[in-house]
């Protein structure tokens, strides 16, 4: 492997977001210390030391007066090849600068502290002269114990810190450093559950790819409950047994405790979790864990993406058709994309499981760069629900209603037969509109172009762009009448309204990213879906997600027709998959589920393609319509966000950008146009999109286009690679 040793120059990176590699000198004097690329290492920067990767050699492009020497090599492992291959190949991919991506890799807040020791006590003096009956306590917990930290101590024997300390002072109690507890092993020998046909054979060729430790992407094409999770267990039990590490990403962490129990069941213990919610210390301990190789398996949000796993084998991305894998901040990446591409770099399998998977990774198939396995029935003869439409023109609610009547006749038809039903309708809180009676004013966001929604419950009305929130006002702001406001249109804390006014007895819960206060509230409400401790679940798109309800019978959704609303490039696509895993909750034991659309365009294809459980035909059509259009995956895209706090500034540099915009019979660039979502927090938004021929070098050609032109420091251009959203 490439060293360097004292005098020699390093290339290194830093974790800043503007930042690309920097030289700094090996000192002279480490003369039987070398340096590796990947090392983290302090260097100096300014008047401060910042952690930064060692990339390789240095360019020598800075004069010798200026050049610094490291400080020092921070004792963690390397940084592996592959995942400083896939930060320089995100950088260039999305036009971000590689410090910006190595910010995320190194995100974990204090992972290069040396984690402090902690201190526990244990008995080793003699009783103290004065015993009481709180220091006998404490000294019980200690007799046929562990060492305990004093805090621990105190809350075991029930008895004030001081207590302890007294203990200590007087010598019965003495120091002793506290080992860090290591992380327990999943068992990979226990044998899963027997496998159908379908399903061993794609766990077969799932655990030949693992074996084979060669680059393949694969997607694990099944209807809802198919066993996919069962058959992807398969190839992550073979990675254990290689001694090697997983990574499986999920796109809401929060919500896959059902999950993490399987897990649990399968392998013996819980997988180490990876997300923002863990507290900085679980999260130092794991990726210090990671790094060492101590922990097979993880199960991650977007940014696990990044850890520095040191021999990886396998990484799943479930349910890979969910657009919250789309990291839309900072940098803008796809984390299913570039889970691809780090197998790719690390040279193993990558499996992307779902029932309805994005047209993105069918075209992967039709070119054959992909494998795709099928399991086409639900496990143990568990048939799909039938689905079918109301048509909202016939039966309209009355005003301020939402559920029609034959949604209702068949919620009380469920009710009395004891069985449960789930109604769904994605808008969160108690109505998306408020508006004065009196002059039709609307409230709005002040920071933002969007209408404040009311959560009632919660006593606010809320932006769901910024966070904002506030009381309702006492006057309109407009004409200042007096609390003369109407709420307008449903959101799910309305339509539990309207349901407990029809079944006052049945038990009913509302479930809502906002109603849900921790992972394990939601925890809570999934197992009293699943053991029948509620009737009617009432929830937005987190209900759809995996959760396995054997006893519910009867989905409705509300409103079928919302998501087609918007207009955007994929609309069909991800209104029929939200349906269709919405639907698929529905049936999933031994009786069968039905699930009925409310709908006002009941011939349109998405809902006929449902009724008629036809994927191949929606998928179909709806590839022929993005060809026809040249739209993705046919073609690529990128969007171009202009935004700043002076509108005329905004609009200027977007005009400008558009003038210079390269156009060829590869490369159309569309815009400017104010964004639909034209003020977000506070600042004005205008954007462009530019469409390119598949084959083209999108990346160049923004470049070269937007190297040429200039503009203000307060305008800022943000490029979006291959956009999943267009407000
Ligand atoms: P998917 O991930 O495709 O939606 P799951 O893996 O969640 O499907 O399987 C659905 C349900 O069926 C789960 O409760 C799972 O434990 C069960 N299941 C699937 N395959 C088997 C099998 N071969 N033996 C026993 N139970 C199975
Ligand atoms: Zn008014
Ligand atoms: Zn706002």
């Amino acid at each position: 492997m490439e060293q360097f040793g004292a005098g020699e120059l390093v290339s290194v990176l830093l974790p800043l977001p503007l930042a690309g590699a920097y030289d700094y000198r090996v000192p002279e004097d480490w003369e039987v210390r070398a340096v590796y690329p990947g090392n983290f290492v302090n260097v100096p920067l300014g008047k401060r030391h910042l952690i930064g990767v060692v990339l390789g050699k240095g360019e020598g492009a800075v004069d010798n007066a200026r050049l610094k020497d490291i400080v020092s090599i921070v004792d963690v492992p390397a940084m592996t090849e592959d995942l400083r291959q896939l930060i320089d190949w995100i950088a260039a991919y999305t036009l971000s600068a590689p410090g910006a991506v190595l910010r995320m890799a190194m995100s974990a807040p204090g992972i290069f502290e040396t984690p402090k020791p902690r201190t526990g006590y244990h008995l080793a003096g003699p009783p103290p002269e004065r015993m009481t009956e709180a220091r006998s306590r404490v000294i019980n917990v200690l007799i046929d114990g562990p060492p305990r930290s004093k805090s621990d101590l105190a809350a075991a024997a029930g008895v004030g810190v001081g207590v302890v300390s007294g203990l200590v002072s007087a010598g019965t109690l003495e120091p002793v450093e506290l080992l860090e507890p290591l992380l327990p092993k999943p068992d990979a020998e226990t044998p899963g559950p027997e496998l159908s046909g379908d399903q061993a054979a794609a766990a077969q060729a799932l655990v030949a790819a693992v074996a084979a430790s060669k680059f393949q992407a694969t997607l694990l094409d099944g209807v809802t409950g198919a066993g996919k999770t069962e058959v992807y267990f398969e190839a992550i039990a073979k990675t254990i047994r290689m001694g090697k590490q997983a990574l499986v990403l999920v796109p809401e962490i929060a919500l896959t405790l059902q999950w993490l129990k399987r897990f649990e069941q399968r392998f013996g213990v819980a997988p180490a979790e990876w997300h923002s919610d863990l507290r900085s210390s679980q999260r130092r301990r794991t990726w210090r864990a990671v790094s060492q190789g101590e922990v097979p398996v993880v199960v991650g949000a977007r940014s696990g993406l990044f850890l520095p796993f040191p021999d990886l084998g396998l990484i799943v991305v479930d349910e890979e058709h969910e657009t919250s894998f789309k990291q839309e901040e900072g940098v803008i990446y796809h984390a299913r994309d570039m889970a691809v591409v780090r197998a790719m770099k690390a040279e193993i399998p990558v499996v992307l499981a779902s029932a309805t998977p994005s047209l993105e990774t069918l075209a992967n198939i039709d070119a054959g760069r992909y494998q795709e396995l099928l399991l086409p029935e639900r496990h143990g003869g568990a048939s799909l629900p039938r689905i079918s439409a109301v048509d909202m023109r016939k039966h309209t609610p009355p005003s301020g209603k939402w559920l029609s009547k034959p949604l209702l006749t068949e919620l009380e038809k469920n009710l009395e037969a004891g069985e449960q039903s789930m109604l769904f309708l994605n808008r969160r809180g108690y109505a998306p509109l408020t508006l004065c009676r009196s002059c039709g004013h609307r409230l709005e966001c002040p920071h933002c172009a969007a209408w404040l929604v009311e959560h009632r419950r919660a006593g606010r009305l809320m932006c769901h762009h910024c966070g904002f929130a506030s009381t309702l006002p006492d006057a309109c702001p407009e004409c200042e009448s007096e609390a003369n406001f109407a709420a307008c249109g449903p959101g799910v804390e309305r339509l539990a309204e309207e349901v407990a006014e029809l079944f006052p007895e049945a038990r009913m819960a509302v479930m809502a990213s906002d109603t849900i206060s921790s992972p394990s509230a939601a925890a809570e409400l999934v197992r009293q879906m699943a053991e029948h401790e509620i009737d009617i679940l009432i929830g937005t798109q987190i209900v759809a997600k995996g959760h396995h309800f054997p006893g519910l019978t009867l989905v409705g959704v509300i409103d079928a027709d919302l998501g087609l609303n918007g207009g955007d490039l994929r609309a069909a696509e991800r209104t029929w998959q939200v349906l269709s895993q919405v639907a698929g909750r529905a049936g999933r034991a031994e009786k069968p589920g039905r699930v009925l659309l409310q709908t006002y365009l009941p011939e349109h294809p998405v809902m006929k393609t449902l009724m008629a459980a036809d994927r191949d035909g929606f998928v179909a059509q709806e590839k022929a319509a993005r060809r026809e259009h040249g739209m993705p995956p046919y073609a690529r895209l990128a969007g171009i966000i202009v935004s700043g706090e002076n509108e005329r500034e905004v609009a200027a540099t977007a005009q400008k950008l558009g003038r210079s915009a390269p156009r060829s019979n590869d490369v159309t660039v569309l815009g400017p146009a104010p964004a639909p979502l034209n003020i977000l927090r506070g600042r004005y938004r205008h954007r462009l999109l530019l469409r390119a021929r598949r084959g083209v070098d999108v990346q160049s050609t923004l470049r070269k286009w937007l190297s040429q032109s200039s503009h203000s420091n307060h305008v800022r251009i943000q490029v979006d690679i291959d956009p999943v959203s267009f407000f």
